[in-house]
């Protein structure tokens, strides 16, 4: 039996994990994990198939030497020795920013640490991004922004201390379900306690909602300027803490005061009273927190909208305190460590800033390899960009499945085709990406390997090794530190992964995220632990009002509150926005494998308006194909109510069946990022449907 943590969303669940003498695997919630006390969602309860089920499981590296060839089964030396010499060859002779990783926010800390300080400690470039880029780029950039680090101020215990929660172009019910069921708990045991919905779908969340805010998808800004221009105008703000604490209120004040509340209404497609019922639900809270994800963050304009929500807790002073503050849910089980340990192509280790001259020494005296260059690396989607531009000519991917998430990602195929060397890494042959790959390099999975993870509110927990991998499969961090010796490299010949926590914790000394003083023993024996860490973990930040800017004032942003995302047009007038369904994770490569969550949702669909239908001849359960500038899907129509005249929706997973990718979203989603967090816009893009 171990006590590991759910490898799904950044909740954090904790697990107990059986495995009986027949090799049988079961699962239950652990009943003393501080996060879920004993529950877990569907995918939760379904999580040993996808380890007893072996069938889909890479089990030996393979090889070939060109494109006209099949791969071979070859040794882990073999694997290895062709990838060190490939990369080698392209280093010297293109440089070091010829090659990239691309990892995945599923990756544990000490995998995100070994493969960023490989390519950015020694062989010289930021050209390591993750597909964390798609989720939670624009929350960091907001974080660092407004509160001078990529530091989430709250903990989940706030749940129950706040009476007023915003959740903000999020479904939590269905993404985040076990802290969803905490704030229905909360809901159920404090009446009082207001819910204010922003979404343009009624989903599961909103209905439990005091407050339903329907808005038109990149209205965001607008919406949260106008909260703050009634917070303004109704003397809720915090005179005394905007003073002390914050620098850019008048600014602010100037800029949202120039829209008037209906002109707001109009522009969001909400009603004007509701707007002034969600400003009085804020002001008149003694606690007010805040939740979001994807509506907010992926988005041409996701720092913006993340910015003007954390405004509406400066203005209040509604953070630091109990009950009080932003959380950014998180998609992925560890996108927060990948953070830790600076997994992003513009981060370095412990938060510090690669822009940094001081903090690049810092590291690069720490790790005793080469040069980190003060050259931001490729984000994810760049990656491919630069992959189709041949400026970047080999790509390892690692625990991830881009031909499916990316966006505008026909485009994103072609240019993998055109790589000149495909590393994969994975635990399964059924990513799309394999198809591409000149090496492939069995991993594995959860439960086979040992590490940590920190989820959505700090809590870092450790997940113990209970079963051998299938074949030769190898833990991630055990490939890449077995490549960096191929390379050359000293500092990866560590004895296990607590060597390698035990790293990353020494570097993260004297930052705002000191774990310096924490160890797999420690985790172990406390189960989970907040950071920073010293004596005991920190609940929460900020409660002193000093934020981590430089005069440790939090800084209230003003920008216009413009969308930026692509136009619609009478070719194109309908807004296409992705998203995830309640049994399904990312791109189905271990729910898709569990036969009991197909029950809910087995097919793809669109989500469309019954009068955009009506206007289209369009029925329930009619074949449809939606169509863009890009390309198209072909799905069945879902008419709903639910969703906003003007918009249709259409869930991520589905990716090939059987080489036809009509199910495809991502076929058909925006090439466009926010220019600062570089985080894709898939939740808007042009698109139009027809009967087909
Ligand atoms: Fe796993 Fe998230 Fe469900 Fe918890 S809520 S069981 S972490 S998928």
């Amino acid at each position: 039996m171990v006590k590991t943590t759910c490898c799904y969303c950044g909740v954090g669940c904790g697990v107990i994990v059986r495995e009986d003498r027949n090799g049988q695997i079961t699962v239950e919630g652990d009943k003393d994990h501080p996060v879920n006390k004993g529950m877990l969602c569907s995918k939760g309860m379904n999580l040993h198939y996808t380890v007893m089920d072996t069938s889909d499981r890479l089990l030996q590296p393979e090889m070939r030497y060109n494109r006209y060839q099949s791969r071979q089964q070859v040794s882990w030396d073999q694997a290895l020795e062709r990838t060190a010499a490939v990369f080698k060859t392209f280093i010297d002779k293109y440089g070091p920013d010829s090659v990239a990783f691309y990892a995945s926010g599923q990756c544990l800390t000490e995998e995100y640490y070994v493969v960023n300080k490989l390519i950015k400690g020694f062989i010289g470039s930021n050209n390591i991004d993750t597909n964390s880029r798609l989720c939670m780029s624009s929350a960091v950039v907001g974080y660092k922004m407004a509160l001078g680090e990529d530091a989430v101020p709250v903990c989940y215990d706030d749940i129950e201390l706040a009476d007023c929660i915003f959740v903000a172009g999020a479904n939590p019910a269905w993404c985040h379900p076990i802290l969803w069921r905490r704030v229905e708990a909360a809901k159920a045991a404090n009446p009082d306690l207001q819910i204010i919905v922003s979404d343009p779908r009624v989903t599961q969340t909103a209905s439990i909602a005091t407050l339903h805010l329907q808005v038109l998808p990149g209205t965001d800004v607008v919406l949260h300027h106008a909260i703050g221009r009634i917070l303004i105008e109704e003397g809720y703000i915090d005179p005394v803490f905007l003073h002390a604490n914050t620098n850019g209120y008048e600014a602010y004040r100037d800029n949202v005061m120039q829209r008037s509340v209906e002109e707001a209404a109009a522009i969001c497609q909400v009603p004007a009273e509701n707007i002034r019922q969600a400003a009085l639900l804020i002001g008149e809270a003694k606690g007010f927190m805040s939740m979001w994800t994807m509506g907010l963050n992926q988005s041409a304009i996701g720092v913006n909208k993340n910015l003007s929500l954390l405004n509406l807790h400066l203005i209040t002073g509604q953070i630091g305190k109990p009950g009080s503050g932003p959380l950014s849910l998180t998609g992925q089980p560890n996108a927060m460590g990948g953070r830790e340990v600076g997994g992003l192509s513009n981060l370095l280790p412990a938060h510090r800033n690669l822009e940094n001259p001081a903090h690049r020494q810092e590291v690069q005296a720490f790790w005793g390899g080469t040069t980190i260059s003060d050259k931001p690396g490729l984000t994810a989607t760049q990656m491919f960009e630069a992959l189709e531009n041949g400026s970047l000519k080999a790509i390892w991917i690692m625990c991830t499945n881009p031909l499916v998430s990316l966006p505008d990602v026909k485009r994103a195929e072609a240019a993998l085709k055109k790589a000149k060397f495909v590393v994969v890494q994975e635990i399964s042959n059924k990513p799309e990406t394999l198809a591409y790959a000149d090496v492939v390099l069995p991993a594995a999975a959860w439960i086979e390997k040992e590490g940590t993870m920190t989820n959505a509110e700090r809590r870092i927990t450790y997940l113990p090794k209970l079963k051998e991998p299938p074949g030769n499969a190898l833990p991630d961090a055990e490939i890449i530190c077995r490549f960096a010796q191929k390379m050359g490299y000293h500092g990866f010949d560590y004895t296990d992964a607590a060597a390698i926590y035990a790293e990353h914790c020494a570097l993260t000394a004297g930052t705002n995220i000191d774990i310096s003083s924490l160890s797999h023993d420690t985790i172990k024996a406390a189960r989970s632990i907040q950071w920073p860490y010293q004596q005991q973990g920190t609940q929460r930040l900020f409660t002193d009002g000093k934020f981590y800017t430089p005069d440790q004032k939090a800084v209230i942003h003003s920008f216009p509150d413009v969308n930026e995302s692509e136009s619609l047009s009478p070719e194109h007038p309908l807004i296409l926005t992705t998203g995830r369904i309640r049994d399904q994770w990312h791109t189905m490569s271990k729910t898709g494998k569990v036969g009991k969550l197909k029950q809910h949702i087995p097919q793809s669909f669109i989500e469309i308006h019954p009068e955009d239908a009506v206007d289209r001849g369009i029925g329930e359960g009619d074949l449809v194909e939606v169509n863009g500038a890009r390309g198209s899907v072909r799905v069945k129509a879902q008419l709903s109510e639910k969703i906003k005249k003007g918009v249709v929706f259409l869930p991520m997973h589905w990716g090939k069946i059987l080489g036809n990718d009509l199910q495809r979203a991502n076929n058909i989603t925006s090439p466009m990022i926010d220019k600062k967090s570089k985080q894709p816009d898939f939740k808007y893009a042009a698109v139009n449907a027809r009967r087909y």
